[in-house]
Order: structure tokens, then sequence, then C-alpha cells
């Protein structure tokens, strides 16, 4: 397995690490009493590595990590009543507290479950081609932050770390993990989202869009890794949402903005590592990371 190479993991005793991704460091407990490694659950924890355009970037995000873990957290409750979760504790070792938590130990499926409740990005340009996102024929006259008349299924694939992940034709999942699963997920994924969206309106926040994953466990679909968070989904302040053209955001966006624009100096088609980020962006994008938390929760960061 790989990991991010430029951020080595913390060392947690009681614990031993078994994978790095994008920007989560997992870790397996050790049992007390024989020292061996438990199979059943993994520690879960979130950095403050932020991945854009398929790449780690050099410049961590302060407090992302923390955000990241207690949004989840707090719908992991909220969707209860939908779908079973994976969170055994929030209590873990205290170099971590507040970014990490205990789970299940999933087999994990191997689907990433997007579900679109707005029209934008790789779905606007799939209905750009031909009028329909994923195989699902949508109406004409749909502009870029237009809102569905229901959220679509629109699945992707898995990529290995540092490649891109690429739309999976629903057909595709069921081969995959076979047609009732098949089901299952995109009917969950579909469910989570309108909740999300239900409750989110609440507090002004638009859930354009959003990425799950699940997980099984003797047979049962769990809800895993994280739900609802700028990282997975995009949010949009509800007042200035107005269909036509990009859509304000709490989520990455902005950092990748900033990427792509003259003053980062970096172009993306030449395949190098982007650039470090200067402090006002570090800032304005912990800014948006602890806004989305505390807009969305009603609770201070913190
Ligand atoms: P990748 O794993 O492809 O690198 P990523 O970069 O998005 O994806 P992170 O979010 O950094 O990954 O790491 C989380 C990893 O942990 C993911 O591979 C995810 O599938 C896995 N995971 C999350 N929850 C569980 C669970 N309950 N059991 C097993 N694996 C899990
Ligand atoms: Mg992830």
């Amino acid at each position: 397995m790989t990991s991010a190479p430029a951020f080595p993991s913390p060392e947690l005793p009681g614990y031993t690490h078994v994978y790095s991704g994008k920007v989560r460091d997992l870790y397996a407990p050790l049992d007390r009493v024989s020292g061996q490694v438990r199979a059943d659950q993994l520690l879960l924890v979130a950095s403050d590595r932020l991945s854009a355009y398929d790449f780690v970037l050099t410049t961590p995000i302060p407090d992302k990590g923390a955000v990241l873990t207690q949004l989840s957290l707090w719908w992991f409750e909220r969707l209860e009543d939908l779908v079973p979760n994976h969170v055994v504790s929030s209590e873990v070792p205290a170099q971590v507290a507040g970014r990490a938590v205990l789970v299940r130990r999933l087999d994990m499926l191997p689907v990433e479950c997007v579900a679109r409740a707005y029209l934008t990005g790789g779905g606007l340009a799939e209905y750009q081609a031909d009028g329909h996102v994923s195989g699902v024929r949508l109406p004409p006259g749909l502009v870029d932050g237009s809102r569905l008349p229901e959220p679509v299924f629109t699945p992707s694939t898995k990529a290995p770390l540092g490649e891109h992940d690429h739309p999976m034709p629903y057909a595709a999942v069921e081969r995959e993990i076979g047609p009732d699963l098949a089901a299952r997920v995109r009917d969950l994924t579909t469910r989570i989202l309108a909740r999300g969206n239900d409750i989110a309106a609440e507090r002004g926040v638009l859930i354009a869009d959003t990425k799950v994953e699940f997980g099984l466990e003797g047979g049962e679909v769990v809800l895993a890794d994280e739900v609802l968070t700028p990282d997975s989904s995009r949010f949009w302040p509800a007042e200035s949402w107005e269909p036509g053209h990009p859509q304000p955001s709490y989520d990455k966006q902005y950092v990748r903005d900033w990427l792509t624009s003259p003053s980062s100096g970096w172009d993306r088609a030449s395949g190098e590592e982007p650039p470090a980020l200067p402090d006002e962006v570090v800032e304005r994008t912990r800014a948006k990371y602890v806004q989305a938390y505390e807009r969305i929760t009603g609770r201070r960061f913190g």
C-alpha cells in the first residue's frame, strides 16, 4: 500500500499504522493483553492534509482534520435511522484528540457512491454532452448550479492514490457488487444527500453533491469513512445561490481556483507538483472549513 510520503504518520502507543490515504492515517489497535493486532477495528485519524487535482498539497490546513471528524460525527448521528455507521467511539489517544475515531473495520465496497442534488462540475459536463448524467436523463434547459428534480446517483471508481476517479455506469456497479447491493447503496446515497439537504437548508446551506463510502460487516451495509463534509461535498451558501454560473462555496474550490490562477504560477497541465500555499490562502481555506462546520451544526468550533 502507498503512503503520502511528505507527511509521516504519528507514532501512537497501543496502535500500529496500517495505511495512509490522501487525508487519513489508519491504525489498527493492539490487543491490550496479547499485544496482537486487532483485525476488527481501525483508528481513523484525519490529518490536516488537503488534496486538490489528485495531489496532496505540501501545505497543511490547520484544524481541517478536526473539522472533518467532528462534522462527520454530527452527521452520523442524524443519519442513524437511515443507515448504521462504523463509529465505535470517539475516545482516542490524546495526541489525536478531536480528529480521530475508533471504527469497525469493514470490507469496503469498491465504489465511490456519489449523489448530486444540484448540477455542476463533472455532472454538468456530462449533461452538456448528451442531456444525461450517469445514464439518467435530465430535463432540458439546466445550467451550472440548477437544482435537479431529485438527487441522482452518479457513482465513480475508487482510483489508487495519485489517480483520477472515473464515472462508473450503474451497470458496472451492478457487475462489481451485484444488483441487490448496487440498488441498496444507490438508494442510501440519494437518501443521505436528501436528508443532508433537509437539515442544512434550515441553516442556509445547500449541499450540491456528496460522496460516501460503504462497507460490509456480516452482510450488513454500513456507512463508513466520512460523511457530508467539505472534503466529500460541495456546500453552497443558500443566500447567494444563483444558477447560471459557478457558485461560491465552503469547500476546497477556493484552493483549486487559487492553484489554477496566475498568482500560483502553477501549470496544471505540466504534471508538476503544485506550489506551497501562501499564508493568506491557508487562513481563508481554514476559515471556510470552520464556517461550514459552524453554520451546519450551529456550534462553535474548538
Ligand atoms: P484512498 O484510500 O483511495 O487513498 P482517500 O485518499 O480518500 O482514498 P482517506 O480518506 O485519506 O482516503 O483514507 C481513508 C481510507 O480508509 C479510505 O481508503 C477508506 O475507504 C478507508 N475506510 C474508511 N472507513 C473504513 C472502515 N470503517 N473500514 C475499513 N476502511 C475504511
Ligand atoms: Mg477519503
